[in-house]
């Protein structure tokens, strides 16, 4: 007797193997068979031919904080996703001092698109060490399966405290955060994760604490993972480490080294095949580099209360360091400020994360209703029209609104061409949802879904198995999670049930439903019709459907090399 049986499925292994048509059963939370007519179940659910797969695996999350108030990471499981990976970029918020929490989330809000109420008033902090913070998770249940990795950001705010934003760690520093990586390896985590990247600031413009290590630290952070002869390093990357150099900390560690985030630019098309390239000669040396991308193109709603996208420029930092609205709007006035910035933009033209294409720049929603006529106009239009700059048309236009006008730029990654040759390289690691992070910025959580509908079924940059393949069997591997991203018997039962003709991610909305009602961009799926996480259903058709007491996920903690 099987606990469930999903009849008449076409069956996806996670292989990249053409399907086979047949029955799946569970039992005991486990696949307990797969084949022709399998006998009774206490529950049977007809599949009538709609595709079967392993749950996705969501490489590339920020779930850290989220996790403690809600286990089941909303939306993330409705979307197809049965593991999620947690510490992404190394901004985890273990191991912390109590003393530090205020600074941890001060961290995190910039980052993480979150507001410092929201996090205040949502983390639950029972705990210390990093083994703690996965023995919490462990206590208190989850709801998806979880991976967490050792997160510099936080080690070093452990070891350095407020200096961990102002300089470079001393030897006896070093060799304390070393011990917290190994600590980390030791309790379970899946790798070591960091971040170089210009774009990474904390509240008030303050760079996060990883970019500031330098080149001993990082070799010697990345080697003590190593030592643990598991592991995967995990980096976004900024200008100050090239391919060759991570290509030398992979030599030095014998582990594979995650390269985010590789998106295409318009302005500076070239670049990202430039690095994939590298990461691909690399491998041609027997080095185990892999460029981690995404299949959404990278585009950004904000206000000029918080507009992340101007924000890794050197320009903008006054503004960054404005205390308040009316502080922020005397910088936003000034010529000068205003010279600078635009010739930054000039200068660094390709570089950037906004790279001045204000015919990608949008109104989304105005404050007074008077303007509503110019929402969906681009700013270019805008300028235009007002015979200004767009630079100063945009900035005129959102002081005049109190800078509550919602803006979205399509920054990167929108170019379907190029991005399509990055996706069907078959050693990039599809991911990047970022999901819960950037939250009032966008919503990539279903990102599996948009591969396997827009990608595969609308484009045919790869065929469903692969694109199936890309997210779960992959990353298991690249991960070392051994007991799932395929469907075999014996092997835990994360399942999805979808119809190819119709799945794709569902269009994205605000919800105002984090901890003290702070904002944030949410998602539902289309076309998924179950996702089953260790055999317990976390969703139907219509949606998330799990009682949300129930804690059917696991923590992972140990891992294959
Ligand atoms: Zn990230």
């Amino acid at each position: 007797m099987f606990d469930l049986v999903i009849k008449d499925a076409e069956i996806h292994d996670g292989s990249g193997a053409k399907p086979v048509h047949g029955d799946l059963g569970v039992r005991d939370g486990k696949i307990a068979a797969i084949g022709p007519n399998l006998g009774a179940a206490r529950e049977t659910v007809k599949a009538d031919g709609l595709a079967l797969a392993p749950g996705i695996i969501d490489g590339h999350t920020h779930y850290d904080a989220q996790i403690t108030w809600d286990p089941f990471v909303d939306p993330s499981p409705a979307l197809g996703v049965t593991t999620a990976i947690l510490g992404n970029c190394g901004f985890t918020i273990a191991p912390c001092k109590p003393a530090d929490r205020d600074l941890t989330m001060r961290h995190l809000t910039h980052v993480e698109g979150m507001s410092l109420d929201a996090l205040r008033a949502g983390i639950n902090w029972g705990f210390e060490s990093f083994p703690q913070y996965l023995d919490m998770l462990e206590k208190n249940g989850v709801g998806p399966n979880v991976a967490c990795f050792a997160g510099h950001s936080a080690i070093r705010t452990f070891v350095m405290g407020t200096d961990a934003t102002e300089r470079a760690a001393t030897d006896e520093e070093i060799a304390r955060m070393v011990a917290l990586v190994r600590e980390g390896m030791a309790a379970g985590a899946v790798g070591f994760a960091s971040s170089t990247a210009e774009a990474h600031n904390g509240e008030g413009g303050t760079p996060m604490p990883s970019r500031l290590a330098d080149d001993r630290e990082l070799r010697a952070l990345v080697r003590a993972m190593g030592d643990s002869g598991r592991g995967v390093y995990m980096l976004t990357k900024g200008s100050k480490t090239s391919i060759p150099y991570l290509e030398e900390l992979a030599v030095e560690a014998r582990r594979p080294v995650v390269i985010a985030a590789l998106f295409h630019s318009n302005t500076n098309p070239t670049a990202a095949f430039t690095t994939l390239d590298q990461v691909n000669a690399a491998r041609g040396r027997g080095r185990q580099l892999v460029a981690q991308t995404s299949c959404c193109p990278l585009s950004m709603d904000f206000t000029f209360k918080s507009p992340y996208l101007f924000e890794s420029m050197e320009s903008w930092k006054p503004a960054m360091a404005a205390h308040g609205d009316e502080a922020l709007k005397k910088i936003y006035r000034d010529p000068s400020w205003r010279g600078a910035v635009k010739r930054e933009i000039e200068a660094a033209r390709g570089r950037l994360v906004f790279n001045g294409e204000w015919d990608k720049l949008f109104i989304v929603e105005t404050a007074k209703p008077e303007n509503r006529k110019l929402e969906g106009a681009t700013l270019a239009q805008l300028a235009a029209a007002a015979g200004k700059e767009p630079l100063d048309f945009i900035l005129d236009f959102a002081l005049s609104e109190d800078l509550d006008t919602q803006f979205v730029a399509q920054l990167l990654h929108n170019d379907e061409k190029a991005v399509g040759k990055i996706l069907a390289d078959p050693n990039t690691h599809i991911s990047l949802s970022d999901a819960g992070a950037h939250l009032t910025f966008f919503c990539d959580a279903g990102f599996g879904l948009h591969l396997m509908g827009h990608w595969s079924r609308d484009l045919g940059v790869l065929d469903l198995p692969n694109a199936v393949h890309r997210l779960t069997g992959q990353p298991a591997k690249l991960f070392g999670i051994q007991d799932r991203g395929f469907l075999r018997e014996g092997l835990a039962a994360d399942l999805m049930l979808f119809d190819p003709k119709t799945v794709a991610r569902g269009p994205k909305r605000r919800a105002y439903d984090l901890p003290a009602g702070a904002a944030r961009l949410t998602a539902g799926a289309i076309g998924l019709h179950g996702v089953w996480i260790n055999g317990a259903r976390a969703a139907d058709e219509k949606g998330f459907c799990a009682d949300p007491a129930s804690r059917p996920g696991k923590v992972l903690r140990s891992f294959v090399a």
